[in-house]
């Protein structure tokens, strides 16, 4: 593919303001896709409406622009999506990949296998069909005995045995919401997204995103996950740290200009009393993708 291809994107769920881990995967996306020549897109993950937080979305929106972080195109809302990941799941459905299941959390709590990383390994009980009595409550995908390898542009190569460390996952929940899973393949697909830059929180979840690439017949993004921004209390940074919202924590220049420095960038000192803009322009004509490094680190 030739650099101008490059479709990049940030997509954060408004679930509060954006905070610092958020602001570096927001950074870090764009600096990727833009030293490329490429698109930068911006996608609400809002699928989980009780864990929406009104009025997020446009304060997240309005933080992106006072750091001149400006998107490609109109904004998608995964909630008003539905009918597209409906026709995902009967693709998959139509090649016998989803079945019904009715178990609770805690009948798989109960019965798992183990409870791992990324929590309770689904233990199979309706992967043959649901069991007599049963009535069918989520949808989840056959997983096979396969290893998912990856290359991950900042951890080098992943591997994981998805029906050891995840089982059969869901696509569907019981209250009818669709999992993040799937939303955000069916999304990345529909947008023609080929670099995905977000969190290392996310490294073990994309084996399931691969595998779900492959069902749908699509080849995978490239994946950059970015170091995991510590708290003084070395803790992931997250919302239960304060101040809620990086608008509140610094000038959006000398923001910008930790957060190149937490992805490794060597920013000249003077940047930091520049515009926003003129530190976005730097930081697309000097980022070096080589020097991101991947431990998590202390964000100061
Ligand atoms: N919405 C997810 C989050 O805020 C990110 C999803 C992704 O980048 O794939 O953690």
């Amino acid at each position: 593919a030739s650099a101008a291809s490059v479709v990049g994107r940030f997509a954060p769920s408004p679930t509060g303001p954006l905070h610092v881990g958020s602001l570096v995967a927001a950074v870090g996306s764009y600096c990727l896709a833009r030293r490329a020549g490429g698109r930068w897109l911006v996608r609400m993950e809002d699928l989980d409406a009780p864990r929406v937080v009104p009025g997020a979305a446009a304060d997240i929106l309005k933080t992106l622009e006072a750091f001149g972080l400006h998107w490609d195109g109109e904004i998608l809302w995964q909630s008003r999506r539905a009918h597209v990941y409906e026709e995902a799941l009967a693709e998959l459905r139509t090649k016998g990949l989803v079945f019904d299941c009715g178990c609770s959390r805690k009948e798989i709590l109960a019965s798992a296998p183990h409870v791992g990383e990324e929590g309770a390994v689904y233990p199979g009980t309706c992967r043959a069909g649901l069991p007599p009595g049963r009535r069918p409550r989520a949808l989840r995908l056959r997983v096979p005995q396969a290893l998912m390898c990856f290359v991950d542009q900042v951890s080098g190569p992943q591997e994981q045995h998805l029906a050891t460390a995840v089982g059969d996952f869901v696509l569907r929940r019981a209250d009818g919401v669709f999992a993040y899973q799937f939303a955000v393949v069916v999304d990345d697909l529909a947008s023609g997204v080929n670099q995905v830059v977000r969190g290392a929180d996310l490294l073990g979840s994309t084996p399931r995103q691969i595998y779900l690439y492959e069902c749908l017949g699509q080849a995978p993004p490239r994946y950059y996950h970015l170091p995991l921004a510590l708290g003084a209390d070395g803790e992931k940074i997250s919302k239960r740290h304060g101040p809620a919202s990086v608008a509140g924590l610094a000038r959006p220049a000398q923001l910008l200009c930790r957060v190149l420095e937490f992805l490794g960038q060597n920013p000249p000192r003077a940047l930091a009393d520049e515009p926003p803009a003129e530190v976005l322009t730097w930081a697309v004509s000097n980022f070096d993708p080589a020097c991101i490094p991947a431990a998590p680190r202390h964000f100061s």
